[in-house]
This record gives C-alpha cells, structure tokens and sequence, in this order.
C-alpha cells in the first residue's frame, strides 16, 4: 500500500533501536537467552517487524499473550521459539501445536486439554508450567504445584507432551529490593526443585521481566522475558534513564497541524470550553485523539513539541484531534507536532507522558490505535 508523501499522523519505529536495544538485553542476561515479548503488537509498535528486529539482535524466542499473536508470527516465516501464555478453555491447542509455539498451562483442565489435541495431532505439545510465586495473578498456587506437575509429568510420560519450561513472573521487578522479589525468587527455585524431584527436566526456568533483567542477575535462570525495553523504554524509570541502560526508545509520534487560526483573549477552546485563551493567540489543530491513543485524561495536560517548543494540549482531547495554544509561534498548518520521541529534538518521552498522565510507559506506546500509520526506520546492515 502506497502511504501519502506527508502522513497526518504517524509513529515512527527505529527497527534499528530494538535491535540494539535487544543486544543490550543479551549482554545484561548474562548465559540466559532472550525472548523478546512482541505482545499486544509488539506494545503498538508493530508486532512483525519488531519480532524481526528483535531477533537481529539476538533474541531466541518470542513470548506472546495469546495463540493467534503466535499464528501470525508463524505466517510471517518467523521461526524462533515461540511462548504464548494466555489461554482459556477450549482454545486452538492443535493450531499451537502444528506450527511448533509452546504453550503456558497453569492448571489440570489445561493438560487435559492440551494432550486431548495432542493425541489427535500425533504429536507432542510443547508446555510451560506457571508457577504463581507471588503475583497473585496467571500461575498455579504453591498448594496447587504438585498435582498440576504431576499431571504434566504424566502426560509426558504418554508422550501428550514434552514439559519444556518452568516459569513464573514478579510483582514488583519496578522496584529493586522490596521485599517480595527475594521472596518470589525463593519460591520460584523451590517450585522448580519440587517439578525436578518428582521428575521434570525443563528446558528453560524462566522469572525475570525487563527489570528483573537489568537489576537482578540472580532472576536470569535460562531465559528472561524482557518487553517494554525491547522498545527502548526504562523498565525501572524511577531510577533510570533508558540511555543508562543502553536503551533507546524505539518510537517517535508525529502528526501535521491541520489548521492555525488567530482568535482573540476569552476564547473558548473544543468541548465544554474547558480552555479559555488568555490573550490573543494562534490555535493549532492536531488530527490525533483518544481513538488514535491520545487518552482523554490529557486534556490541559499533554505535552507536545512544535515549533522547537513545548506547549500542552489546549481544552478536552476529542476523538480524532486536539488543540494546541500556539502563543505567537510562527508555525502553520502542516508543520510538524512531536508527541513523544527519544527526545533528540526536544520531545516529550513516552515517560513524560506517564508521569503527567499518571500511568506507566507501556500504557502510552500501546494504546496508538490503528489509524496511526506506522513506518519503520530500517536495521542498518552492517
Ligand atoms: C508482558 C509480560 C512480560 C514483559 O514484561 P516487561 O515488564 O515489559 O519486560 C514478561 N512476562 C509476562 C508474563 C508478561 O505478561
């Protein structure tokens, strides 16, 4: 498809920064392996292409939520190891096991499941078991360990399935030191010598997000699963920058002024007038809104780049645009507006956005919604 010369709107994708960001990760994990988590495309970024990059820069698997996310990476012609870890009764087990993507099971009804659709495939499915270590979320609780490994060890034993990994996922990795993460630790090991007691052989054990990667050697085991610094964002932003880490981030936001227009002091901007200008001053009209992933909460709040300067959105976010007070600025319709970036012009970053919108990064670059065109900055071959 053929992309107009001068986009309304579009996010830019460094290929090249989620390689090297993915080389980062490598060299942090130590002997672990990487799986890059595309999730979600790839946190808006585009899952296809970010899978492709990430594995330019090293990463051996893929870690996805669910089995059509793996579907699509399979058609794409992507063939490193992929984990799919969200499933629910009923769901395409024989899909994930003829196109070779490991699954997450978290309890008894998901074995019997998976080695019912392994039967009819004639093949063995690839499973991890999750462990809740003290997310309170996905995985299977202490109490629940055994049987769960038990019943995994017992269908590998009727070749239904090969118990490839064991793996869990921490609650406060943003946060070096609290004390649940040298307790998650703990259970995980205990978790894992308990399946290898009774006769596991897992592949890889598997803990550590992107925080965990950077700040806790410990967490590596065989595999981290690291996502929001794929894109170059800080998963510890408290403490550090993305540069600090080796991280660039990975996507600009960008979009045209559609319209600049003089109105007078005492102006009532977009809906319910929640702006008034204050003097005489140019308005300009951005062409992104809360469907394009500009949330609503920014109204008076978000930060932009234009013109070499920073201004806020001017009155509520619609739908499809907002508004900026542009002062006397000498812009005009069709200069360019940055909403976030890696900051070379002057930008926001991503984290700003979070920080004035009280939410985390991973939040601001996934929710781009599909009308933003995304183009991709090539990898630099060398
Ligand atoms: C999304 C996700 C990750 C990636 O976490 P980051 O904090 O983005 O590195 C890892 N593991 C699981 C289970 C996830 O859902």
């Amino acid at each position: 498809m053929s992309r107009p010369s001068a986009p309304r709107a579009e996010a830019r994708v460094d290929l090249e920064a989620i390689r090297s960001n993915v080389a980062a990760l490598d060299a942090h994990a130590g002997r672990a392996c990487v799986m890059a988590v595309v999730k979600a495309d790839g946190y808006g970024h585009g899952m296809v292409p970010t899978a492709r990059a990430a594995v330019a820069g090293g990463a051996t698997w893929l870690g996805v939520a669910t089995i059509d996310e793996a579907l699509a990476l399979r058609a794409a012609g992507l063939t490193a190891r992929i984990l799919a870890w969200m499933v629910t009764p009923g769901e395409q087990w024989d899909r994930a096991i003829t196109a070779d993507v490991d699954v997450s099971v978290n309890s008894v009804w998901g074995i019997r499941e998976v080695s019912a659709a392994a039967l009819l495939a004639d093949r063995p499915a690839r499973v991890h078991l999750k462990v809740d270590s003290g997310l309170g979320r996905a995985g299977a609780t202490q109490a629940d360990w055994p049987d769960l490994v038990d019943a995994a060890l017992k269908a590998e034993a009727n070749g239904y399935l090969r118990l490839t990994g064991v793996w869990s996922h921490f609650a406060y990795a943003d946060e070096p030191g609290h004390p649940t993460v040298a307790a998650q630790v703990q259970v995980f090991r205990d978790a894992v010598a308990l399946a290898e007691r009774h006769g596991a052989r897992p592949e890889v054990r598997h803990l550590a997000n992107s925080a965990a990667t950077f700040t806790l050697p410990e967490a590596h085991f065989d595999l981290v699963r690291a996502g929001i610094a794929v894109y170059g964002l800080s998963p510890v932003p408290q403490r550090h920058e993305p540069a600090e880490l080796g991280l660039r981030p990975a996507m600009t936001l960008a979009a045209r002024l559609m319209l600049v227009k003089r109105v007078p002091s005492g102006y009532g901007v977009s809906y319910a007038h929640e702006y008034l200008t204050t003097a005489e001053t140019s308005l300009g009209l951005v062409p992104l809104g809360f469907a394009d992933g500009i949330p609503r909460d920014a109204t008076n709040i978000g930060p932009v780049l234009v013109g070499g300067r920073r201004r806020t959105i001017a009155g509520r976010v619609c739908m499809d645009q907002f508004m900026l007070d542009l002062g006397d600025d000498p812009v005009v319709a069709g200069d360019e507006v940055l909403v976030f970036g890696p900051g070379d012009s002057g930008e926001p970053s991503a984290e700003d956005w979070a920080r004035a919108l009280g939410t985390i990064s991973y939040e601001v670059v996934s929710r781009v919604g599909p009308r933003v065109a995304r183009t991709y900055r090539e990898i630099i071959q060398t």
